[in-house]
């Protein structure tokens, strides 16, 4: 295993993509899109004061940022 976190192919998506204003730089890393979905949502939560009801609209808009680190 190496030293540092490995992560080429991760998937993410941050708050500056979603459209957060202010300076947070928060991203969500993970392996698959339901993992980097459910981090950012806890993170919204919790330091946005925002809840993404599952199955609603901002969901679904949320989900379709998620994408391959490196890529746009
Ligand atoms: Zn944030």
């Amino acid at each position: 295993m190496p030293h540092h976190e490995e992560i080429a192919g991760k998937r993410v998506v941050s708050c500056t993509e979603i459209g957060i204003l202010g300076d947070c730089d928060f991203r969500a890393i993970g392996d698959s899109d339901d993992e980097v979905f459910m981090k950012l949502v806890n993170h919204l939560k919790e330091k946005h004061d925002t809840v993404i009801p599952p199955g609603s609209h901002l969901d679904s808009i949320i989900r379709r940022f998620i994408h391959v680190i490196g890529t746009v």
